[in-house]
């Protein structure tokens, strides 16, 4: 079987790399993704698949191999790009001025239709059911994940596990990476608005100085992660915009502080937002102030399922050879595949996609951003490989 899947993903690697070029040059912002939706649909109706639309732009198909009710497996693309303008200089570079994919959503995407290319030649081999999912909006809350989950996307029929992959401009093309447990974190956005009574800035006195409370609120606010997170428990509070509006002479009456919590831990997470909102409550009331908390909830954090991991890395071990799998650190970004985590077991992998020697080195989310191509091929034929090796174990 690895066999078949390697030398039909070879079989259709233009194809993919094709594809990923018609969506890295026609990007669409999040929510947005409509020209995109239509375009994957068109391409699974040619290979004889349904798709059915999810979440508005985003979509659904299932490959029924012999017996396809023994067992679901779930395989995730994102499909949405990033208001960026892209600097590269390639025939394939973005049409759409401002918009780009620069987060590699075009290759998830590509490597997920060479998926369906690949395994719609190998129904009559495998048992069970793979569930294609194409979501929207991956960089934008809610988040498109948990729009498909609220429509069902986990249902009808629900997949035993859920396998995303996300290309890794840090990691050599080829090489595959994995992490079991913990891995990405939870996203909450904290707006704090701290109020007082400005005035000339001589008289203190007869004021209440929203930028003296503002100061003691975020150097107190940082206890909670020194004091009272769990010491084992990854956690992070930072303020990125502080305005305080006044001037050398002019205590003005408002102080606005925005800034991210995130961590790994959903307990820890609910306790640390309800304090965050409870010390800046009575802080800024017992200097004589007052705090307006909003909280932005984003997304949850990113379990991989320990034995889907084991079992997967085992599995793209003896696709890719074990000197091509490497250890992934902690990362205390967001992903909003971490909503299928907290429902079903779940792996999200990384996929190698630099080249040094061709200088494919630049970050994603920057405007410099590209993938080597080759980890097109890899990207469908290990996806491919992985669905149905989880769908022989039991
Ligand atoms: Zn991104
Ligand atoms: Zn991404």
């Amino acid at each position: 079987m690895k066999q078949k899947i390697q030398t039909l993903a070879a079989k259709f690697a233009a194809d993919t790399v094709a594809i990923r070029r018609h969506l890295h040059s026609h990007p669409e912002l999040s929510f947005h993704e409509t020209e995109t939706q239509k375009f994957v649909a068109a391409q699974l109706s040619a290979l004889g698949l349904t798709s059915q639309p999810m979440a508005d732009t985003g979509l659904v198909a299932l490959i029924e191999g012999k017996n396809p009710g023994k067992k679901v497996v779930g395989l995730r693309a994102d499909m949405d790009a990033l208001p960026i303008t892209e600097a590269n200089d390639v025939p394939y570079r973005s049409q759409n001025p401002g918009v780009m994919h620069a987060c590699g959503h075009d290759a998830h995407t590509a490597s997920l239709l060479g998926v369906a290319r690949i395994l719609t030649q190998l129904k009559d081999e495998f048992e069970g059911t793979v569930k294609l999912v194409f979501q929207p909006a991956e960089e934008k809350a809610p988040g498109g994940a948990s729009l498909m989950i609220r429509d069902g996307v986990l249902k009808n029929p629900t997949p035993a596990g859920m396998i995303g992959q996300h290309v890794a401009p840090q990691i050599p093309v080829g090489k595959i990476g994995f992490r079991e447990g913990m891995y990405m974190a939870s996203t909450d956005e904290i707006y704090l608005t701290v109020r007082g009574k400005g005035g000339h800035a001589a008289m203190p006195d007869s004021l209440v100085d929203p930028v003296l409370i503002a100061s003691h609120l975020i150097v107190a606010l940082q206890q909670i992660i020194s004091r009272n997170r769990p010491p084992k428990s990854p956690s992070v509070l930072s303020f990125g915009r502080v305005i305080a509006n006044g001037a050398t002479n002019v205590i003005p009456n408002e102080v606005s502080i925005e800034g991210t919590f995130r961590c790994m831990d959903e307990t820890w997470r609910a306790e640390g937002l309800a304090r965050i909102q409870r010390m800046a409550e009575t802080l800024c009331d017992s200097m004589g102030g007052t705090c307006e908390v909003f909280i932005q909830k984003g997304y949850p954090y990113l379990e991989n399922h320990p034995e889907l991991t084991r079992r997967l890395r085992a599995e793209a071990s003896e696709y890719v050879g074990p000197e091509n799998i490497v250890d992934l650190d902690l990362w205390m970004a967001g992903e909003d595949f971490a909503f299928y985590s907290q429902v079903v077991d779940s792996c999200f992998y990384r996929l190698g996609t630099r080249n040094e020697a061709r200088g494919i080195t630049s970050g994603v989310h920057t405007p410099t951003f590209d993938i080597d191509e080759k980890a097109l091929e890899i990207g469908a034929g290990l996806m491919s490989w992985l669905a149905v090796r989880e769908l022989v174990s039991c």
